[in-house]
């Protein structure tokens, strides 16, 4: 008889994503004929830029001709397309990275959930609570924790470094020892973003520990603060203790399309075997267990790395965030404390008279019609707020803002 990885049923029931859809699922079924509206998952509304869609069609096109059909790719990703990612970090962010660091990946959840796996099941992972889920899950997936329980209301085995509003939802780096620390700014779902100096201290803390940083930076394009870092290597020191994770879902809006990469340097150290082994055990991992990135999405990737796919890209990225500005707004008008929203699409609010997440969930679905996503879903510290994306129309985003300003008044 098989039995089932005790890892895997040490995960908490329901993801969160499944449960804001079932809940809605049940309103509009007593409610039929009315419509939600839903500012509550990170999805992607808008249509794919002109561009970046014409250089996809013309791989299609390549394809369909046997003379130019191409199969499987390299599993690190297409040349160009790293040596654009290359050019990219050098151009935008002044950070030197050779092609060569860089893996291409049908998205970032899929390398933020996995990068774990090339990493001792004895590392302790350091993970900022509220978090998006996947940090977690993957260490308790990965047999990096223990069970769960009152720790700090989580896994043993996790350090909890918790964000809230005492820190601008940028916690420091932990006082005791952690492997592996799991870092995002913008950050999913505070919408907070890190200082040079708030991130200085977390490459001091890696350096001093021996520790490695994940660095999950999705929303850069979202920064608009000047001074605020795009990447985890503009920090000095950076190069040898951390791995980045990026992504082409939220800038070109390939939330389906699907494409990512990650940057793991050739510099990264490890405790206990010599410089370069992380990077050559990525590559063992990528070249084992996965076949490369869609060539169609990789062609997307390359346009929308060009000079016009750039500001297309920048077009998208300006819509959502003047949706996160009309929410902010919105909801600072009705009464509600919120943060993030400004370099990031997402609006940590506040529930307001003492409700719990679900609870402010359950009102903002009765009476307005809207959904958010309960806080409490990304850590114990999400207990008392709700997330509200900008991901959605500009019909729809007036509509919910509207509807709020009017119950809560
Ligand atoms: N990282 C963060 C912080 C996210 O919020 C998301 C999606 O919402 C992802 C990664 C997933 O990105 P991708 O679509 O590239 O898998």
């Amino acid at each position: 008889m098989a039995n089932v990885s005790e890892d895997f049923l040490r995960l908490q029931s329901g993801y969160l994503f499944p449960e804001v859809a079932r809940r809605i699922r049940i309103w509009q079924e007593k409610n039929p004929g009315e419509s939600v509206k839903k500012l509550s998952i990170g999805n992607t509304t808008e249509a794919i830029t002109p561009g970046i869609a014409a250089a996809m069609k013309r791989k299609i096109d390549l394809l369909t001709d046997r003379a130019t059909y191409t199969g499987y790719g390299d599993e690190q990703g297409d040349t160009p397309l790293r040596e654009a990612l290359s050019l990219h970090y050098s151009r935008e962010y002044g950070v030197s990275l050779p092609p060569s660091a860089f893996f291409v990946s049908d998205g970032a959840k899929s390398d933020a959930a996995n990068i774990q796996s090339i990493f001792s099941r004895s590392s302790i992972p350091a993970i900022q609570d509220p978090a998006y889920p996947v940090y977690v899950d993957s260490n308790v997936a990965g047999g990096h924790t223990g069970e769960y329980g009152s720790h700090q209301g989580g896994y043993s085995g996790i350090v909890y470094m918790r964000a809230d509003a005492s820190n601008g939802f940028v916690a420091e780096p932990p006082k005791e020892h952690a492997d592996l620390i799991y870092l995002c700014f913008p950050n999913n779902p505070t919408g907070a973003v890190a200082t040079k100096e708030q991130l200085k201290a977390f490459v001091d803390y890696a350096h001093r520990e021996r520790a490695i940083i994940i660095f999950d930076s999705a929303y850069t394009d979202y920064i608009e603060t000047e001074g605020i870092p795009h990447s985890i290597y503009e920090i000095e020191g950076a190069e040898d203790c951390a791995i980045e994770i990026g992504s082409f879902s939220k800038n070109a809006g390939f939330t389906g399309v699907r494409l990512g990469w990650t940057i793991v340097p050739e510099t990264i150290a490890s405790d206990n075997a010599p410089t370069g082994t992380v990077h050559r055990l990525w590559n063992r991992r990528q070249c084992t267990f996965f076949n490369g990135a869609s060539n169609v999405s990789q062609a997307g990737g390359l346009a929308a790395l060009s000079e016009e796919g750039r500001k297309e890209c920048a077009s998208l990225v300006t819509y959502y965030k003047e949706n996160a500005r009309i929410i902010l707004s919105g909801m600072k008008a009705a009464g509600l404390e919120c943060y993030g929203g400004i370099d990031s699409p997402y609006i940590w609010t506040v529930c307001p008279s003492g409700m719990s997440s679900w609870e402010f969930f359950d009102f903002l679905l009765e009476k307005c019609h809207v959904a958010v996503t309960p806080g409490s879903g990304f850590g114990s510290a999400g207990e008392g707020y709700v997330r509200i994306s900008a991901y959605g129309h500009r019909e729809d985003i007036e509509d919910a803002v509207s509807s709020i300003k009017e119950k809560l008044r």
